[in-house]
């Protein structure tokens, strides 16, 4: 048996690592980050790849070890080089990213020390940098309420749905009443509010898409309207969900008149500012001598409220926080006693495995603390007020190209489309689309809206400046004086 153990040991042993593995594999790493990011103004934003990056897959995992020097070398070929780019500040596709280092240190750090944030019981610290990150971020949308509080997911998706189940329960949606309780959004919503819905077994209930006026924002008077007449209808109206930066035009819904229609008829109020939210950051005076902040006016009385630091924060994929006016409401839906956790209900601090579906979870709190921290916010509110006048310089300049537009960008996402001499718009903007993906310096993304193609320009990354709106302005002439 014990010679049996020693065996087993040797191989296990594997599992640790030197001091020389570790300053070997940290080397290579920091090495490969370094050739990475110093090459991105080389890079392409958008690679069109034959193979689509087959090769990776021929890397069998196997009984045997494999040395990160061949792994490294499939990775940058095959991962790192194919498809968008999300570290490019020449993407301007969907919501852009971006990806902190600092972000990439604090996931590091989290992973070395794996401190379990789920429960305050088995750390306490970590689970308080959680919180704080959740109390900075109410304070940023102006919750006032004691009671108001959140909780950090992998993304915005996630988000949503967590607080449209917290909709459901706190208006009490039993299965009986699905089918005649009624939502409210517009066509703008994000998709994932739908997704949610069905995931959360209320795929039955009426959706009421209300009309929008000429800025694609939800007309609150319909609103107000349907829900009188589903209520007279004996139909039960219990959720709003309005878009605070739309993710396909980039407006925000009137929140405060959403807000007062939504108390009138004690309907749940959630905002989703996935996108937008990082923007009350941004201090941008607009031409009428409003404040870009003054735009979010009614967020702080929504429900909940989903903020996606992972797109306005800069941070890496994974992080989405959702918000309410009272931490019961999380409760309500997520809480539960079990007897292995007994020892684990001494709390200073909220748990988050109270708050969400999750138990054992990443300790992501820490890569957006951590940026915070080294950085302080002044340079998140220059760079988020940067995104918003770039994208108002791009709305100027494009018109001088011969483009038309959409809205005034609000916020940092706006469209644009070439307006031929002849022939059919729609095509003409399709052929430019695949000549700028072949080009692959930009990436750029399209949207239709009541039967219009149009191009989208979102500025997100941390890495688009001054320049890279006059390159990518500079090809759009090139392109239209050629297609
Ligand atoms: C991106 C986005 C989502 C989805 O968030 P994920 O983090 O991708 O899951 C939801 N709503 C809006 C408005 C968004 O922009």
């Amino acid at each position: 048996m014990k010679e049996q153990l020693k065996a087993l040991e040797n191989l296990a042993r594997q599992l640790e690592t030197t001091p020389e593995q570790r300053t070997t594999l940290n080397n290579a790493i920091a090495n490969y980050a370094d050739q990475f990011i110093s090459s991105l103004s080389k890079r392409n934003a958008y690679d069109l790849q034959e193979d689509e990056g087959k090769a990776i897959s021929d890397l069998k995992i196997d009984t045997t070890a494999r040395s990160l020097e061949t792994i490294l070398v499939a990775y940058q070929k095959n991962v790192d080089s194919v498809g968008i780019n999300p570290a490019s500040g020449r993407h301007f596709g969907y919501i852009p990213g971006g990806g902190l280092f600092h972000t990439a240190i604090g996931d590091y750090m989290a992973a070395i020390g794996n401190r379990y944030a789920g429960m305050y019981f088995p750390s306490p610290g970590a689970v308080r940098i959680e919180n704080e990150v959740i109390r900075w971020l109410c304070s940023l949308i102006g919750y006032q309420e004691e009671k108001a509080f959140g909780v950090l997911l992998s993304g915005g998706s996630l988000a949503n749905l967590a607080a449209i189940t917290a909709a459901r329960d706190d208006k009490n949606i039993r299965s009986q009443e699905v089918e005649r309780s009624v939502v409210y959004l517009t066509q703008q919503v994000h998709h994932c509010v739908l997704k949610a819905l069905r995931i959360a077994g209320l795929g039955e209930v009426i959706v009421r898409q209300i009309p929008m006026d000429a800025y694609f924002k939800m007309r609150p008077d319909a609103l107000a309207e349907q829900i009188e007449r589903d209520k007279s209808a004996q139909l039960n109206p219990f959720l709003v969900v309005a878009s605070a930066g739309s993710t396909d035009v980039g407006v925000i819904d009137p929140l405060a008149a959403i807000a007062e229609v939504a108390q009138a008829h004690e309907l749940w109020f959630h905002v989703d500012a996935a996108y937008g939210g990082a923007f009350l950051l941004a201090e941008v005076q607009n031409e009428d001598g409003s404040t870009v902040k003054e735009a979010f006016k009614g967020i702080e009385q929504a429900d909940s409220v989903t903020i996606d630091p992972h797109k306005g924060f800069f941070v890496s994929y994974g992080l989405g926080a959702l918000l309410v006016k009272d931490i019961n409401t999380l409760y309500k839906t997520n809480y539960y006693q079990a007897s292995y956790l007994q020892d684990a209900e001494h709390i200073n601090e909220a748990n988050p495995s109270d708050l969400s579906p999750e138990l054992t979870k990443h300790f992501r709190g820490l890569r957006m603390w951590l940026p915070l921290q080294l950085l302080g916010t002044q340079p998140f509110v220059a760079a988020l007020s940067e995104k918003i006048l770039l994208t108002r310089y791009f709305y100027e300049q494009v018109q001088q190209l011969g483009f038309e537009v959409g809205n005034y960008p609000e916020l940092s996402v706006m469209i644009y489309r070439y307006m031929p001499e002849e022939g059919d718009a729609n095509s003409y903007n399709e052929k430019l689309v695949q000549q700028i993906w072949q080009d692959g310096r930009f990436f750029v993304s399209t949207t239709t809206i009541e039967g219009v193609y149009w191009l989208r320009l979102a500025v997100v990354s941390f890495r688009t400046h001054l320049k890279e709106i006059e390159d990518y302005l500079q090809f759009l002439q090139l392109l239209t004086n050629q297609v």
